[in-house]
């Protein structure tokens, strides 16, 4: 009760002090959102997206999962994904992992975790797809690191694969997609450098051609 007390306070504090710089600040909030970037991250309570970037309100539309996944049937996803390139433009799109992902780790295992375990399914998925690579690390640890950058590569792809980028890409829009692995233990990100920029970058059974 102690701790749910205290974010009422808190967030009576965090207003006064918005106010206190700028009368207006929620005022012009609540005119509308024109954020430059939509982050698709982990639900795990220590990889806060505005806060890692010094992201203001407004700034950043934003995504979360377990594991920071972009399951292609997933409508939550598909509908964030879907407003965020078709009405507000962003022009970013940040696939953003973390090194000591607990959802990356359960599927290296072999645990039953109950209903999660058919969500942990595609991140296994994406192990089988680069078995070769990562069954060659042989420390642990390291093996973990790579799949977590393995994994967020191969979600930044399946974004470019979805019918919404590629509808973007064909219409000119600029559309830039990125994949990013944060460090819990430094509070850096590394940019893994995975770019896409057109559906020609894809391999060609997943190329989609809109009208005639
Ligand atoms: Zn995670």
């Amino acid at each position: 009760m102690e701790f749910y007390k205290k974010i009422l306070e808190n967030n009576k504090k965090w207003v006064e002090e918005k106010l206190s710089v700028n009368p207006t600040y929620f005022a012009r909030l609540a005119e509308g959102q024109q954020p430059p970037l939509l982050w698709i991250g982990c639900s795990d309570s220590r990889v806060p997206a505005n806060e890692i970037i010094g992201a203001e309100p407004g700034e950043v539309f934003v995504h979360r999962n377990i594991a920071n996944m972009v399951v292609h049937s997933d409508m939550n996803m598909l509908s964030v994904l879907d407003y965020a390139v078709n009405a507000l433009k962003v022009q970013h799109v940040i696939v953003c992992g973390h090194y000591g992902c607990g959802g990356v780790k359960a599927a290296m295992g072999n645990s039953s975790i109950g209903i999660i375990d058919n969500w942990i399914r595609h991140i296994k998925d994406v192990y089988r797809l680069h078995k070769d690579e990562l069954d060659a690390v042989e420390n642990e640890k390291e093996r973990f690191n790579r799949f977590v950058e393995i994994n967020v590569r191969e979600q930044v792809l399946d974004l470019a694969k979805t019918s919404i980028v590629q509808s973007a890409w064909k219409n000119g829009q600029k559309l830039h997609l990125h994949g990013w692995v944060y460090g819990l233990n430094s509070g850096y990100v590394t940019d893994l450098n995975v770019n896409f920029s057109s559906n020609e970058d894809l391999d060609e059974v997943y190329q989609l051609y809109f009208g005639k």
